[in-house]
């Protein structure tokens, strides 16, 4: 059995890590840190029932008294690298699922794993339909270069643009750099800044906050007379599940630094 210690357990994600974690037969939950809800029972929180495991205060203490093999983090960006320099500086292998981390904190993440030789997976998202979205993507990219992309997310979401949008117009490029395809000018003229989004690489990205969505993305490529729009919608945040179990089951044998679920799949 695997023991998994979720940080940022009585989160939107958090609490669905403990429920899934909980709920298979490998795992073993075995502890819930956060900075609200102290005290609060973990399972209560997740809605499965008491647990007998409260959520505590502290990280370092917490990985020294519980001693988990795998720490499932999905609390606020400003924290994340702190938190996976702790966990890893601790021996422990560590699951991101917080986003907003750069290229350079995580290529900074995987020296530390390498150090401690401990292993680290961070996927900027944990759904099997996103990772498909993306793969899709970087196939078309070549023959339709010309792309924008629309994310849109609940109002409550901390950063902009998205982690999924961002890999997703990284893929893009690379791939239409690697066929030597170029998108066509853009002649618009910004009367109003922002007004064509914020650039990833040259794809503009659009960053939707409203209450009511969940995780939501649209990839559109324009062509000569026609258009192709992908669209992915995580619509539940079980969504997530089975691709963040999958990876607490995979990391230990994954060294160092894993980027994407698409690596695990
Ligand atoms: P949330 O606000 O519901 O939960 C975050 C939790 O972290 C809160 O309970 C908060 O109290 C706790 N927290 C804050 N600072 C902390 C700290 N220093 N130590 C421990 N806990 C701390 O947010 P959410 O909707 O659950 O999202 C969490 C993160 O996961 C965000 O960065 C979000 O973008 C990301 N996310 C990733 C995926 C993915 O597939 N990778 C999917 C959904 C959300």
């Amino acid at each position: 059995m695997l023991r998994v210690l979720v940080n940022g357990a009585d989160g939107r994600m958090g609490s669905q890590v403990v429920k899934a974690v909980y709920e298979d037969k490998e795992l073993e939950f075995v502890g819930g840190v956060s900075v609200t809800s102290i005290g609060e029972d973990c399972g209560e929180l997740a809605g499965i029932g008491t647990l007998g495991i409260p959520v505590r205060e502290g990280l370092a203490k917490s990985l020294e008294d519980i001693k988990p093999d795998v720490v499932v983090d999905f609390t606020i960006p400003k924290v994340i690298f702190d938190n996976a320099k702790i966990v890893m500086e601790h021996g422990i292998h560590m699951v991101v699922g917080t986003t907003g981390l750069t290229a350079s904190q995580r290529t900074e993440l995987g020296k530390i794993a390498d150090e401690h030789k401990t292993n680290i997976f961070i996927a900027p998202n944990f759904s099997i339909g996103a990772v498909l979205m993306m793969k899709v993507s970087e196939i078309i990219a070549p023959y339709m270069p010309d792309a924008e992309i629309i994310e849109l997310h609940h109002n409550n979401k901390l950063d902009a643009p998205s982690g999924t949008a961002i890999l997703t117009a990284e893929k893009i490029n690379d791939a239409r750099k690697a066929a030597h395809a170029e998108a066509a000018p853009d002649k618009t003229h910004e009367s109003l800044e922002g007004a064509r989004g914020a650039k990833v690489d040259d794809i503009p990205v659009h960053s939707v906050r409203l209450q009511g969505y969940v995780a939501h993305q649209q990839v559109l490529f324009g062509g000569y007379g026609e258009l192709l729009t992908i669209r992915h919608d995580s619509l539940d945040r079980k969504s997530f599940m089975p691709g963040v179990i999958l990876a607490v089951k995979k990391v230990g044998s994954h060294p160092g630094l894993t980027f994407g679920l698409e690596n695990f799949l």
